[in-house]
């Protein structure tokens, strides 16, 4: 799936503090290695002198194999057709994969099954009934030149809307959040019993914060439409001539409740596995009640003209050449949605190279591999990096270069339905995976620009910084990390993690694969991508002609990627001693707890005693245990002795697990980590339990929440310091 935010929004993404960890490390030119303070030329963070000069070895071995030719061939057939989860075509490529990764050396290599809800559509149908009879056409316009877009590829549906026939007047409701309802009650317009017809995007918000939004309100049914400010001509030229949304293109996609609960909706927190226990529908809490589908522009620009009513605000105003109505009134309006509730078998495809020193211990490297249609940049750039990295490291083991550490390869399915087949198998081998499980990185599009951007908790910013420092930018030849700095947010088809001069991300919301592992296991994780003017998102358009033509010509930063995320599991994996920064969590969480204590000392009413004074002491605490286990980690990288190292490894490997309630967050149990959690727009709720607490008023339960939280960081201190005491 992939957030996909739209530069109008860049304007939400919460300020960040321009000072960071890595910002300490700013060297010079192009070649330049990275130079830590203190520390020799060639360092690397986690590597003591000798670790690191054998390292360095592995990796130059590792950075000659990737190929632009080969990723091009992958993704060419990875997107020769269409492959949403459950069809023939994505358990073809889940084959496909598994016999390559078996051909290529990965030692292990299986395929997990899960039987899952993914709804399907049996009739989807939009019409004005009134003043003027129109239907919609809902397909999307073949291209000259792109033989792909000549195919059917069936029909545009939102998956788990909800079924039935609604005819009503429509209302344009702006993005659909509730201050858009609240100005429509405002102005004396019900909403009620009505269809409510909203813009994808400005502010960007989850399509199925929309669906929540529109039920909540009591509108009857929903039209989500692609307005060309957002993403079409607005911003520039339209495909096939730009990267923009032609007028015919239509975003599909999810729209479950997966901020409540990610996975398959009838088995909340347990694993799909045959014969699993199911919960009745009806009961699944992140299932839409009402009616919802996806629309053109072209399409919606039909209703839109024929809206009565007074002029809406106007940054509920588009792009298009007309008034922009709020309607109420005319036109009448009569949606026709039919989806079944099939359960369709999903493949989840494993693959393990075995560690040579430590196979117990895991670095997971994830994608999705299921797409609403070919899926050029979402996800099939992405798989096809993962093929070209099983391919590379594959050769090196067989070359007899093994990782010292297990590095497992999964190929997810059903992302775009709700994160299914990695939640599904999260839940499954929790127990494993919260033993064995060193970090999860998350690749879903790898590319659909230039821009390198990357989220990740606050401990991994460092081996990120020090990773893109040794890539080199395929365009510019300087690094990654110093081409990534010159780029502007202006760059962007721009996600939400433009963080100002800040190269890694820390305000973790949701939106792809990582969310299993982050926030209902505890395991660090990091996210990333090369982003670009992309307006083709989850429509037919999105096709390996996009990819080869506009989004990455030459596959060179799909070959970037493969390299980034290539070292990036093989520091993890070959690490003296692990390579995370507890100091820069510290810092980052001083940082969230003193913006979510401003906004409840900004709130009216707010007197007396800090509720946040116990997580300010706690987090002095972790601080100084923090630099007393640096100290420590320096210590161990130097000295030779194993016993040491095994030790601190295994401590290190577990703190983040620390930060889980088994209890959740307020409402959703699933979200377990107490300082992270999507809001309903999939942006990051940093310090949910307390932050929520803030925002409904209530304070009895931000005491609760705030003892929590205390809780949650006094057990990572002890879990740092117990070690550290001891030695
Ligand atoms: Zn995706």
């Amino acid at each position: 799936m992939r957030i996909i935010l739209l530069a109008g929004a860049l304007a939400l993404a919460p300020a960040q503090s321009p000072q960071t960890v890595h910002q300490q490390f700013t060297s010079g030119g192009a070649r330049t290695r990275v130079q830590i303070l203190g520390q020799p030329r060639n360092a690397i963070f986690g590597f003591g002198t000798a670790g690191a000069a054998a390292e360095r070895r592995v990796e130059a071995r590792f950075l000659a194999l990737p190929s632009e030719s080969r990723v091009r061939n992958f993704h060419r057939f990875l997107t020769a057709a269409p492959h949403v989860a459950g069809s023939p075509r994505n358990a073809a490529l889940a084959e496909w994969q598994r016999r390559n990764w078996q051909a290529w050396g990965i030692d292990e290599v299986e395929i997990v099954r899960h039987d899952v809800l993914l709804p399907y559509p049996q009739e989807v149908r939009v019409e004005i009934t009134a003043p003027q009879p129109w239907r919609a056409s809902l397909k999307e316009d073949p291209i000259p030149g792109d033989r792909d877009t000549a195919r059917d590829p069936g029909l545009v549906y939102l998956a788990y809307s909800g079924s039935g026939e609604v005819t009503a007047p429509v209302v344009y409701a702006g993005s659909g959040n509730p201050e858009n309802y609240d100005w429509l009650a405002a102005h004396a317009i019900d909403v009620r019993g009505k269809i409510a017809l909203v813009r994808y995007s400005v502010p960007y918000s989850y399509r199925g914060f929309k669906a929540l939004t529109a039920q909540q309100r009591g509108l009857a049914g929903l039209l989500i439409y692609s307005d060309p400010a957002d993403d079409g001509y607005g911003k520039g030229k339209t495909y096939p001539d730009g990267p923009w949304g032609p007028a015919s293109h239509i975003q599909r996609g999810g729209i479950p409740f997966d901020f409540l609960v990610p996975g398959d909706p009838l088995t909340p927190g347990w694993a799909s596995v045959p014969g699993a226990k199911r919960i009745d529908p009806k009961d699944a809490v992140s299932i839409p009640t009402i009616p919802a589908v996806p629309m053109s522009y072209r399409d919606a620009r039909v209703i839109l003209e024929s809206l009565d009513g007074p002029e809406a605000p106007a940054e509920w105003r588009g792009g298009l050449p007309l008034a922009y109505r709020v309607g109420g009134g005319a036109p009448t309006v009569r949606m026709t949605v039919k989806i079944d509730s099939g359960i369709r078998e999903i493949q989840t495809v494993v693959g393990r190279i075995r560690g040579s020193e430590r196979p117990d211990e895991e670095i997971i490297l994830g994608n999705h591999r299921d797409a609403w249609i070919f899926g050029g940049v979402d996800p099939s750039s992405g798989s096809a990096t993962l093929m070209d990295l099983a391919r590379s490291l594959g050769a090196l083991a067989r070359a007899g270069i093994r990782p010292k550490r297990t590095i497992v390869l999964a190929s997810w399915d059903a992302e775009e339905f709700t994160l299914t087949s990695s939640t599904e198998w999260g839940e499954q081998f929790a127990d494993a995976l919260t033993r064995r499980a060193v970090a999860y990185i998350n690749v879903d599009s790898s590319t659909s620009g230039r821009r390198f951007t990357a989220s990740a908790v606050p401990s991994l910013n460092r081996l990120i910084t020090e990773t893109v420092r040794d890539v080199r930018d395929p365009a510019s030849g300087v690094s990654v990390a110093d081409a990534a700095q010159r780029m502007t947010s202006s760059e962007g088809g721009a996600l939400p993690n433009a963080a100002g001069r800040d190269l890694v991300n820390n305000r973790l919301g949701s939106g792809s694969d990582y969310t299993v592992f982050l926030n209902f296991l505890g395991i660090p994780i990091v996210d990333m991508s090369f982003d670009g003017p992309y307006g083709v998102y989850h429509s037919m358009y999105d096709n390996h002609q996009w990819v080869a033509r506009i989004g990455d010509p030459g596959f060179r930063y799909h070959t970037a990627m493969t390299k980034i995320w290539g070292v990036m599991a093989l520091r993890l994996a070959n690490a003296d001693v692990l390579p995370f920064d507890f100091g820069a969590y510290a810092k980052r969480l001083d940082e969230f707890s003193t913006e979510v204590e401003k906004r409840w000392r900004d709130r009216a009413g707010s007197t007396g005693a800090s509720p946040f004074a116990p997580v300010r002491e706690a987090i002095a605490t972790f601080a100084s245990a923090a630099s007393a286990l640096d100290a420590r980690q320096a210590r161990a990288i130097a000295a030779s002795g194993a016993a040491d190292r095994d030790a601190l490894n295994h401590t290190l490997m577990l703190v983040e697990r620390a930060w889980l309630d088994p209890d959740g967050i307020p409402g959703r149990p699933w979200y377990k980590h107490q300082l992270y959690a999507p809001k309903f727009t999939y942006a990051a709720e940093i310090l949910p339990g307390p932050a929520e607490a803030v925002a409904a008023g209530d304070d009895a339960r931000l005491a609760e929440q705030c003892r929590r939280l205390a809780a949650a960081i006094a057990r990572a201190s002890a879990a740092i310091s117990d070690r550290v005491s001891t030695r």
